[in-house]
């Protein structure tokens, strides 16, 4: 039997079937290397129960990790939406990381400023010029006012909502789903699997060819998967520099004749972006001595 993952929790999965039925899978043995989006074989082991065999080969996979480890977000997902919001403030480094995880999993960037009934959005929108001058798509909107300028975003992408927790993401869900009541239907997985389901994921079927992932709020985003080769390559405005620099292997800290300090000093590169970079190398580097 084909299905699909449609939500995670921890090592419980949900996986919907071809005729739309939903059974609760398990791995086998300590396996656990799935995400919200996979497409896996599996076996009844009861009538509502399974245990996944195989893993199909995925289009894309979603990372975020720390030092000591990596957590798949999402498989297959074509976007990534990330929402932001004028109040309360957004960090900006975690827009960075939710980019820079797009760009090395070869996954589109749409970034989604919400509340902007709120007066006071001047500043955010200032921030995020930076985003649309890289070539980023940035939408404003109130999802409490209205989401129908969304909706075209999401026509036949299966992507993948993230953002820190306050920015108005379940807003956007419920106004997206207004017949799946998405609180509930997490409530009632709580009580099925005994334990609380904060860190679950969960796949919705907004058409037959859109699929859209709430994944939990996200307070961290690490990148310590990426290999320093990756991260460079993901700051998209980098890469006319890369290999122009005076030597082969220059990390862009410190070298004299780097192609890429030498671009933000003509302005082609944002100094802030250069800061980021160079946070997130330090950052990686660290782990890979650890
Ligand atoms: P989440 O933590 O990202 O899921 O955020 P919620 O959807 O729970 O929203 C956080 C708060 O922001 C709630 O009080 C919402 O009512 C409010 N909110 C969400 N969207 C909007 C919006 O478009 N405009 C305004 N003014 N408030 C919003
Ligand atoms: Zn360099």
């Amino acid at each position: 039997m084909i299905g699909t993952v449609v939500a995670a929790y921890g090592k419980r999965f949900q996986v919907e079937l071809i005729d739309k039925k939903r059974i609760s899978c398990v791995t086998r043995g300590k396996k656990t290397d799935l995400a919200c989006g996979d497409v896996v074989t599996i076996k009844f082991t009861d009538k509502h129960e399974g245990v996944v065999e195989s893993t199909l080969p995925r289009k894309t996979l979603l990372y975020r990790s720390n030092a000591f480890k990596s957590k798949m977000l999402a498989a297959n997902v074509t976007q990534i939406i990330i929402v932001l919001a004028t109040q309360p403030s957004f960090y900006e480094a975690l827009l960075n990381r939710c980019l820079i995880a797009a760009e090395a999993a070869n996954i589109t960037a749409l970034i989604v400023l919400n509340k902007c009934d709120l007066a006071d959005n001047d500043d955010a929108k200032q921030k995020l010029k930076l985003y649309t001058d890289l070539g980023y798509r940035v939408l404003s909107l109130s999802a409490k006012e209205d989401i129908s300028t969304l909706r075209p975003y999401l026509q036949n992408e299966a992507s993948i909502l993230v953002g820190q927790s306050g920015m108005g993401k379940s807003t956007i869900i419920n106004a997206l789903l207004p017949n799946e009541d998405v609180r509930t239907r997490e409530v009632s997985h709580v009580l099925d699997s005994g334990k609380h389901t904060t860190t679950a994921a969960h796949l919705y079927h907004l058409d037959e060819h859109s699929q859209l992932i709430d994944s939990p709020g996200l307070q961290e985003f690490g990148l310590h998967h990426l290999s320093t080769d990756e991260l460079e390559h993901a700051f998209i405005e980098f890469r006319p520099y890369l290999g122009k620099c005076r030597f082969n292997n220059c990390k862009h800290l410190q070298e004299p004749d780097c192609a890429i300090t030498s671009a933000v000093d003509h302005h082609k590169i944002a100094p802030e972006r250069l800061a980021i970079y160079k946070m997130l190398r330090l950052e990686i580097q660290q782990q890979s001595s650890l």
